[in-house]
Order: C-alpha cells, then structure tokens, then sequence
C-alpha cells in the first residue's frame, strides 16, 4: 500500500495504528459530526482530548503534581527565547555546546543576559558529550540548559550533568518518550513534538510550578510567559488543537506498548541491529563516541562523498527514505524513532550489506 520505510529525523516516522485511527475520525469524531480540525477548542470534546492527553503524558513520564504540562507553539526554537525571558532573574544562565541547537539556544539566550558556554564538543565536530563531572557552574546562574539528545551528530547525554544544585533545563525534542526520564532531575523538560510524538505544531513544556512566576525579563510578549499558558491550562489562545490530538493519541499507543521501560528496551534492540552491523562493516563507519550515542538517530558515513551519494540514492530506491545526513554535515543519518519497527531497521541493515558488497 506504498508505505516506505521513512527514516527522517523530524517530522518523522508516526506509528500506523494512530495514522489509521486518526483517518477513520478524519470526518466524524466520535459522533460529533465533525473533524477535531473543524471543533471549538472550547468544546466539550476537544476538552476532553487535552485533558486525557496531558493525563496520559502525565501517567507515562511519571510527571509529579508540582510539574505543569503545557502544549504550546512556535516548535522548539521558540522555547531558546521563551526560557530565558521567563527564567533569566540573575540574567545569568550556563549552556552546555553539544551541536548546533544547543548553540542556537545558547546564541538566543544571550540577547536577554549573560550566556555562558561551560563546555563543548565542537573540537571534535560534535561527535561526543563533554564530561559533565565538574564543571565550572556560575554560581548565580539561573540554569544550566542542555540538548539531551542532538539530533544532528547523534549523541545523547548518558548521565545528566552535575548541575551543582542549578536548575537543569533540557531540550527532548529528539528523544522525546524514548525511554523513562526521572522528571524531578529537571526545572524544564521540552521539546517539539515532530520527532517521536506527533504532527510539528505542538511544542511540550515540562515546568517546574516554582519557575512558573510573573517575574519575567521587561517586554516579554503575552504569548511568550509561561504564566499565562499555565493558568489557561494551554487554552489561552487556540491552541494546536488537531496536533495535540494526534500526540494523544501517541500517548495511548505508547501505553499500549508498555510505557517508557517497554519502549527503551524495544529502541536498545532496535539500534543494536544498526550498531551492531556498522562495527564491524568495512564500507560503513559511525562517527560517534560509542559511549554517547543516540538511541535515536544514527550518523554514519562511508568516507567518500560521492559513494554516500550513490547510497542515498539506490536506498531511495529501494523504499529507504530521507537517509542524508543534515545539510551542515553530510553523510547518512538514520533516525529511528519510537514508530520505526524494528522490521525497518533489520531491512535496511540487509540492504547495507548489500551495497558493502558491490561497493567495496
Ligand atoms: N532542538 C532539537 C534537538 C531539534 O532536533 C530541533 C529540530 N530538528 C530543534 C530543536 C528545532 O525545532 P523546531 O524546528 O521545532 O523549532
């Protein structure tokens, strides 16, 4: 029925039970005559989606009660300003350098105070997270922010930083419900929704109620203090009713599955297939530190351009889509997100096997 095996690293990959479900209520939902698309986002239907949503977000994360949970918009670049306008009280705030969204948050911060670049992996092309151990915090920080997983150089964060008592603020967007997540280590968890949880649109806020406060840096616009989207309980304004609705229904699917613990061990088998077989191929090398990488996405390069190309190419072909790595770094990038069956992984291990043997 001409589906392929989409390995995009967002938007992504969304599983097939929800697509179908979401198609059957595409014109009637739930004998309301209508499609979520088309109902007030003050209806009785649609409250009941958002709320169910957040409870089932809540029952999967573990989310404990001083934690709110905000859908908002603006994807997850809007979250790089929005912290800083909302958190930034000493106008102080220590960023860790894992790629190029941690250093776009990073940038952003600075326009609303003193941003500082406590460590990097920029020497080695982003290829490894920094030991994290003993950093130099500043003591009148008002958080430390980092991008747990990224999504560009695929390496994840296998311990949290030791934040020295600081507010930790994270950035999931990649490895969003990937696996469980302790959500008292973290002031904010947050991230864009296109990757493991639904249609892009909707943007996750996991906050802390205490560095929920109207005290926010002069200026910030309405739309952009948590405050405001946590007393509206996200309906404030219309909210991204029809993505909000799809991530619900992602949230059903992953309790279906066995929750978080069910899912990290369903993505360690799956990544475990690509590693596995990248280790020991003679065409196809991975370039992360092995004690970093991402159970998310998975760079990987032959070391010759125009043969990456060529692979591309022919896994194309042959029903593998969106495997070239992000422009800025070339190569190939599998992201296999929770909704990429395992099936897909094994397959295009199978066709990498292949092309090494034509190729080599
Ligand atoms: N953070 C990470 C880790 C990402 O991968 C991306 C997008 N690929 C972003 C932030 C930016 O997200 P958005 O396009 O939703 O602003």
């Amino acid at each position: 029925m001409g589906r392929v095996y989409n390995f995009s690293a967002g938007p992504a990959v969304l599983p097939e039970e929800v697509l179908r479900e979401a198609a059957e209520e595409m014109l009637d939902y739930k004998g309301t005559g209508m499609s979520v698309m088309e109902m007030s986002h003050r209806s009785k239907a649609f409250e009941t989606i958002i709320e169910e949503a957040e409870q089932d977000l809540r029952d999967l994360m573990n989310i404990p009660d001083n934690y709110k949970v905000l859908f908002l918009q603006g994807g997850a670049s809007q979250q790089f300003a929005m912290i800083p306008m909302n958190l930034m009280k000493n106008k102080v705030a220590d960023y860790i350098i894992t790629g190029q969204w941690a250093k776009k948050a990073y940038e952003e911060a600075k326009k609303f105070g003193k941003a500082n670049a406590i460590a990097s992996s920029a020497d080695k092309t982003f290829s490894y997270i920094p030991d994290c151990s003993d950093l130099p915090i500043s003591e009148d920080a008002d958080y430390v922010y980092i991008c747990e997983n990224n999504t560009i150089y695929g390496t994840k964060y296998k311990t949290l930083p030791n934040t020295k008592g600081k507010i930790l603020v994270a950035d999931v967007s990649s490895c969003f419900l990937s696996e469980p997540v302790d959500v008292t280590k973290y002031g904010i968890i947050y991230g864009g929704v296109q990757k493991n949880v639904g249609p892009a649109g909707v943007v996750i806020v996991i906050i802390r109620e205490d560095l929920i406060t109207e005290d926010t840096l002069p200026g910030t616009p309405t739309m952009l203090q948590y405050k405001i989207h946590g007393d509206n309980k996200s309906l404030y304004n219309t909210p991204p009713a029809y993505g909000i609705y799809i991530c619900g229904k992602v949230f059903k699917w992953l309790k279906k599955k066995g929750g978080l613990a069910a899912m990290k061990e369903y993505n360690e088998k799956k990544a475990a297939v690509l590693y596995n077989y990248l280790d020991q191929s003679k065409l196809f090398k991975g370039t992360v530190r092995k004690a970093d990488r991402s159970l998310m996405n998975v760079p990987f390069v032959t070391g010759n351009e125009e043969l990456d190309a060529k692979f591309v190419k022919e896994a194309k072909a042959a029903g593998f889509e969106n495997l070239k790595g992000h422009r800025t770094v070339g190569g190939m990038r599998a992201s296999i997100y929770n909704a990429m069956p395992i099936e897909g992984v094994e397959k295009l291990v199978e066709f990498m096997k292949k092309f090494e043997a034509e190729n080599i």
